[in-house]
């Protein structure tokens, strides 16, 4: 059942959203993101209040600056609108789950959709939020009960980063050490053994994009794609499903 209070964190996802554009775009490039306020970034025009109210203020303009008519992106709404999807969803998924856990989790998928975008732009997973994720987790499992535990979000970190580690070790074009830091730190909030599965599922998914984009030319063979945006899906599709992909796979194989 939909409830009010998943509507409610629906909303203020979108609106969350909207600040992770700002984040996305001004992170890699080494700029506040508190100041100057959002702006037209062709004009400099200053956005009012009403021109910064998600998915809506998009439609209003048609998808274009009101005063230069530089059209926008239509990946700002589309940012949006999956905020507030996945806000919505991991509110409604976990119902009767204590708060603190939720607001955890939605904070751990804020700063998810953050970093797939912005590897996906500059093939970077910067610090200034991959290091943050990591002590959420930590954090996070230290201190909130249902979640992994301290010691296994250690361990899950610890043993997933250096894992990775010896992947750029042995081949360092595959993949960067952004990547190392941030599987780091998806093993500090899923623990054992969901972080495998999350890479698991990443790797899938990577495999399967990257085929089918060769296959339609929209790849040369050389061409790297960045691993961020899959660990994303991975560590989410876990988040939401893991423990019941793990009792269907632990049933059909172990039973
Ligand atoms: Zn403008």
């Amino acid at each position: 059942m939909i409830t009010i209070i998943s509507l409610f964190y629906g909303i203020l996802g979108l609106i969350i959203g909207s600040f992770l554009n700002v984040v996305i775009y001004r992170v890699p490039r080494g700029e506040s993101i508190v100041s100057p306020g959002s702006h037209c970034l062709v004009c400099g025009h200053a956005l009012s209040f009403w021109e910064l109210i998600p998915v809506l203020s998009f439609i209003i303009q048609k998808g274009s600056c009101r005063k230069c008519g530089t059209s926008i992106s239509c990946r700002y709404p589309a940012v949006e609108i999956l905020t507030g999807g996945l806000f919505f969803y991991t509110v409604w998924l976990n119902q009767g789950v204590q708060d603190a856990r939720v607001f955890w989790y939605l904070v751990f998928v804020a700063i998810l959709i953050a970093l797939a975008f912005i590897d996906l732009d500059t093939m970077t997973l910067p610090d200034g939020l991959v290091y943050p994720l990591l002590i959420i987790g930590l954090l996070g499992s230290f201190v909130l009960p249902g979640t992994p535990g301290w010691l296994e979000s250690v361990l899950a970190a610890a043993a997933a980063g250096g894992a990775f580690w010896l992947i750029t070790l042995v081949y360092p074009q595959g993949m960067g050490f952004g990547d190392v830091k941030f599987v780091a730190a998806l093993g500090a909030f899923l623990g054992f053994p969901h972080i495998i599965l999350a890479v698991f599922s990443a790797s899938l998914a990577g495999s399967i994009i990257g085929l089918s984009m060769l296959l339609l030319h929209r790849r040369k063979i050389k061409q790297p794609i960045p691993f961020g945006p899959f660990l994303s899906f991975g560590a989410l599709a876990v988040l939401f499903w893991g423990d019941q992909i793990i009792q269907f796979y632990c049933s059909r194989v172990f039973c």
